[in-house]
């Protein structure tokens, strides 16, 4: 029969009915535990239902989208209910959510026909896939007809999500740390001290909470390992004792494991957390990660190997404010590199496919076709790590990152544009190498000196093509200092450290390597919501609420601005951000209306000016900037890597 949609759907209302990140996590894990653990899910499910607790079909890495909006729902639902589409769209206005308003009519619906059926999550998850692949003639009404199949059968809780994940817009507020952690809860043995299993349910609660969040059933009577519980208590006093019981097939995931301090005890859950996330990194798909803890364990999550073709998250940087500090943080001596300013380009190479990705992994091959053509005649298979940086054929000086962000998205006159805009590729490092010599491929695991070593190697450098990125190792602050001075002068934004026996952590920023940059820094924030014009400007969205991401990965909002902009496209110069442009980019992603106020799917970063940040009780961070001005549109960066709280904290401390 399958896993049914309303368990899913149940699990949504929970994660809505909180804001805590534990409480979510907590959901999210027991609902795995029953449906996959306890239950029978298959694969498939278990991999569908991971994604859809995302609210999404695809995951991160694959670019293809549901791309159905809001009009065509509109259509679906007064096909499914009968009820006008002038109708539904006053009373989405009302709710503001189409979701809701499904629900609501599919209630009234289900009243008069005492109808419903039983929809399965596959069900669901099939009827998804074919709308994202219907393209051409009639694939509008063959939509309609899609969506109406499942709003036809759905209970009005189904609808009402059916509608928002349709829409890519679920709004339970699950983030990738919650996921991952529930992933942990869900497949490993709890760790005590962290950890509780309620004795009447077997749920792995969260210290700090004292009855069940499942069944409501007391702490102490469950205490230690649970009342009439099977979990076995076993002793674990490191982490290599945790992988030696998973190799002698001697953990289970009903087990509570005991560490002799609470220090131990965190080193062991974080362990099991890390394992979790690596894979990640590499998959970009909690699906996969979740098919593969479950069947291979902690070693099969720690195993998982990149594979060329398919883009892992890259490294990331923490920030420091000087030479000594940097030092300090990845060790000395370390290698010191140009920080460039241009665009992240992770470049990969199996036999004569060659593809090309940015940081948020979206593919950019037919985009930068010289950069193919410069690897075409290499024989090994590798993943490569690099900047790529404009500059002017007739100059050969750098061009500012607005320049050359066109590049990344033409479609068109792609070869005559190449030439206009050349690109420079400084490449820092390689993650992974295959010489057809049987050695293994992946190189993450292998310390920097050996990684800069192996492509120093491989490459055959050429100007104004593809180069490695200029590095100088030392352990001396003067020569560094000096260093950073002169990378400066050459018009970059500063430079990197980066410690020589590090190995490549993928998506993490663990300090491995850490940037040191001049001035304030700015911050990138993402727009949430917004506000019509007035008079000649009535057509536009005119100011912008910003907003940072806090610990639970929620946006809370730090300001408004409405500077910096100009008006017409046709009135600006390359890279400025005007009003109609920032109007075309979010009129699409409105999810509220009220008044002239709208709420915004956060998509879209700005990076943002200002003069001082200041305590402030006006907006949901407790910060707001002075004098905010927008400088450009930050569309190399993924909504969930805008400027976290945290930083904002910081650059508040340290004015
Ligand atoms: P930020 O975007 O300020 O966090 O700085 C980190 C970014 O600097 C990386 O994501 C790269 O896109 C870029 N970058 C430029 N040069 C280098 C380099 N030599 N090593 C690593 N990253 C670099």
């Amino acid at each position: 029969m399958g896993v049914a949609y309303s368990e899913l759907v149940g699990l949504y209302q929970r994660l809505e009915g909180t804001s805590k990140r534990l409480e979510k996590t907590f959901y999210i894990a027991d609902f795995l535990r029953k449906a996959v653990a306890e239950g029978n899910a298959s694969d498939r499910e278990l991999s569908r239902m991971l994604l859809l607790i995302q609210g999404r079909i695809f995951p991160p890495w694959d670019e293809r989208k549901i791309g159905v909006a809001a009009k065509l729902v509109i259509k679906s639902i007064a096909h499914s209910t009968g009820i006008s589409e002038s109708r539904i769209e006053d009373l989405w206005r009302e709710k503001g959510d189409l979701g809701t308003v499904a629900s609501e009519l599919v209630k009234k619906k289900v009243q008069a026909t005492l109808l419903t059926l039983n929809l399965t999550l596959d069900k669901v998850f099939d009827n998804l896939l074919k709308l994202a692949a219907l393209t051409g003639q009639g694939a509008v009404s063959r939509k309609v007809q899609m969506i109406s199949e499942l709003l036809t059968s759905a209970s009005p809780g189904e609808a009402k999500y059916i509608v928002r994940t349709v829409l890519e817009e679920l709004r339970v507020g699950v983030g990738e740390g919650s996921v991952r952690d529930a992933l942990a809860w869900a497949f490993f043995p709890a760790v005590e001290g962290i950890l509780w299993i309620c004795g009447d349910c077997k749920a792995r609660n969260p210290e700090g909470y004292d009855s069940c969040l499942s069944c409501s059933a007391p702490k102490e009577e469950s205490a230690p390992a649970g009342r009439e519980s099977s979990a076995r208590i076993l002793e674990v006093n490191s982490t290599d004792e945790l992988l030696e019981l998973e190799r002698k097939r001697s953990l289970n995931k009903y087990d509570l494991l005991r560490s002799p301090s609470q220090e131990s005890a965190r080193a062991v859950y974080n362990f099991i957390i890390d394992a979790v996330q690596t894979a990640y990194d590499i998959k970009n798909d909690f699906g996969e990660v979740a098919v593969i803890a479950r069947e291979k364990g902690l070693a099969g999550l720690r195993g998982v190997e990149l594979v060329p073709g398919k883009p892992i998250k890259v490294m990331l940087a923490q920030k420091v404010s000087n030479v000594k500090e940097a030092f300090e943080r990845v060790g000395r001596p370390a290698a010191v590199e140009y920080k460039y300013d241009g665009f992240r380009m992770q470049v990969h190479k199996k036999g004569q496919n060659i593809r090309i990705f940015t940081r948020r992994m979206e593919e950019v091959t037919e985009q930068f076709p010289e950069v193919v053509e410069f690897f075409r005649d290499y024989k090994d298979d590798f993943v490569l790590d690099g900047e790529a940086v404009g500059y002017d054929p007739k100059t050969g000086r750098f061009m500012p990152f607005q320049h050359i962000s066109q590049r990344i998205k033409r479609k068109y006159k792609i070869e005559e544009l190449s030439r206009e805009l050349p690109v420079e590729l400084n490449l820092f490092d390689i993650m992974f190498l295959d010489s057809g010599d049987g050695a293994p491929g992946s190189m993450l695991n292998r310390a920097f000196r050996e990684r800069r070593k192996a492509l120093e190697k491989l490459i055959r450098e050429k100007k104004g093509s593809v180069v490695l990125a200029k590095q100088l190792v030392t352990d001396r602050d003067d020569e560094a200092e000096a260093f950073y001075k002169e990378s400066l002068e050459k018009g970059n934004e500063g430079v990197m450290f980066k410690g020589l026996e590090n190995p490549y952590k993928p998506g993490s920023r663990v300090g491995f390597m850490v940037k040191l940059k001049p001035t304030m820094e700015s911050l990138d924030l993402v727009i949430t919501a917004a506000e019509w014009g007035e008079g000649k400007r009535a057509n536009w969205l005119t100011s912008f609420t910003l907003s940072c991401i806090d610990e639970n990965g929620e946006y809370i909002e730090i300001g408004k601005v409405g500077t910096g902009i100009k008006e017409l496209e046709s009135q600006a110069e390359e890279g400025e951000v005007t009003f109609e442009q920032l109007t075309r980019l979010l009129k699409p992603l409105i999810i509220e209306q009220k008044g002239r106020k709208v709420t915004l799917k956060p998509e879209v970063i700005v990076e943002v000016k200002y003069e001082e940040i200041q305590r402030s009780p006006t907006y949901s961070s407790g910060f707001a900037l002075r004098f905010p001005r927008v400088v450009r549109i930050r569309d190399d960066l993924n909504p969930e890597e805008a400027s976290s709280i945290t930083l904002v904290e910081e650059l508040y401390r340290s004015q």
